[in-house]
């Protein structure tokens, strides 16, 4: 396997070492293969809010395995999570699933390209929406830890469609649309960045972008394959108060199984194959462990609370750090937003990429490596994304904020000599 690993995330490159390896995980809670024991903020990248194993998901996966994994046939959980992400999230009218987030954005953009007749699409820098040929243009998460503005094998043509633009900038915004006001097709936004580190939409700028899509005819299409069901039971749309024509979704809604959707305004989802003429199809989409994981996981969500004590958890978690890196006189910038929360080793304020590559990197490899030696494992990259669970009590927080106190210790030691 190239590098040892299915995806560049997991690889240790940017803090140095070699990955922990797997053997399982229960609630908060990971072992790797020397019998170790950590505390998890990987969570799988996002999709497992309940934690490892959540006893609700694990029956439901294995009751419906019993009865079979895959028919290429209709089932009746499709429906039923089809008809629960409608309700719960506002601007989809109808949904279509497929197997990854990445499926879900680029078939998205497929279907503004058809509905507006134009090609060019705005996405932000450091926003990462999955490998797809025309995303891969100065994309997030791995490609930035690598430092891989885009990639050899994605033909110069299909990304010259592709304009990238800083992220909470609007008035850059403005002037592509100035520029070419007939050509663009789409804007995809994370509506809260989540694969540059954690960085939240400023005031109005979400709202903004809806206004120019509508000022010159262009579809905006949040991928919320993070955020959905995870800052909110209705994403990020229900946070801010914006209504995106289409959004992405995946991670959550999986229950920890191979899953993505996208949908939005039924008379552009009516353009999807075999309603309408724009072609995507999946021999596993809408597979029935995935609906099953994914029915189980958002029932669970559906309990009063959920969310208050999720967010109530990431903030003591982004606080107690915060007092912990001050303690040690060690400057960084923690932000939160419901379970996703991120440490920026920075004394600057960070609100798009260029900010957030001025951040210590060294610092943060060597914070990671003292909490990986005392049970902590984090995402092993400084732009990456802390994701907190039901599971992580006030144990896990206390336990988690004394070894980062310690990691702290260690870094301002080590900056004085
Ligand atoms: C993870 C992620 C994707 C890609 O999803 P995969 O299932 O890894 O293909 C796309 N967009 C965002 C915002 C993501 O966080």
């Amino acid at each position: 396997m190239p590098g040892g690993v299915n995806s560049p995330v997991r690889a240790y490159r940017a803090v140095g070492g070699t990955p922990i390896v797997i053997t399982q995980g229960r609630g908060a809670r990971v072992t790797d293969l020397d019998g170790r024991e950590y505390i998890d903020y990987v969570a799988s990248y996002g999709p497992l809010i309940l934690g490892h194993a959540p006893q609700s998901v694990v029956e439901a996966i294995t009751n419906t395995a019993c009865r079979g994994t895959s028919f290429g046939m209709p089932t009746e959980a499709e429906t039923t999570l089809a008809r629960m992400i409608i309700e719960a999230v506002r601007s989809i009218e109808m949904v279509r699933f497929v197997t990854s987030g990445t499926e879900a954005t680029m078939s998205a953009i497929r279907l503004a390209r058809a509905a507006t007749g134009r090609s060019k699409v705005i996405k932000f820098t450091g926003c990462y929406h999955g490998h797809s040929d025309g995303l891969l243009v100065e994309a997030g998460s791995g490609a930035t830890t690598f430092g891989i503005p885009s990639t050899p094998g994605v033909p110069p043509p299909v990304v010259r469609e592709t304009l990238s633009l800083p992220y909470n900038d609007l008035t850059a915004v403005r002037w592509a649309f100035e520029t070419h006001p007939t050509e663009i097709a789409c804007i995809i936004v994370e509506p809260i960045a989540g694969n540059m580190g954690c960085i939240l939409p400023e005031p109005g700028y979400l709202q903004g972008l809806r206004a120019l899509c509508d000022q010159y005819g262009a579809i905006l299409i949040f991928d919320e394959v993070m955020t959905g069901f995870r800052v909110a039971y209705g994403g990020a749309q229900a946070l801010y108060h914006v209504r995106p024509d289409l959004t992405c979704l995946g991670k959550v809604i999986g229950g920890g199984l191979p899953c993505g959707a996208y949908g939005g305004r039924a008379d552009l989802m009516r353009m999807v194959a075999p309603q309408g003429p724009v072609y995507q199809a999946g021999t596993l989409s809408g597979n029935p462990l995935a609906m099953a994981a994914g029915i189980a996981t958002l029932t669970a969500l559906q309990q009063p609370g959920v969310y208050d004590q999720l967010e109530q958890t990431a903030a003591q978690l982004v606080s107690g750090l915060e007092q912990a890196a001050r303690t040690a006189g060690v400057p960084v910038l923690c932000t939160h937003v419901g379970s996703m929360a991120c440490c920026f080793f920075t004394p600057g304020s960070v609100r798009n990429y260029e900010d957030a590559l001025r951040c210590d990197t060294k610092s943060f490899a060597a914070f990671f490596g003292h909490m990986l030696d005392q049970g902590v494992v984090l995402p092993p990259s400084q732009f990456e994304t802390w994701f907190v669970s039901t599971a992580h009590d006030r144990d896990c927080i206390r336990a988690t904020l004394d070894a980062a106190a310690q990691a702290f210790d260690a870094i301002a030691h080590l900056a004085r000599n």
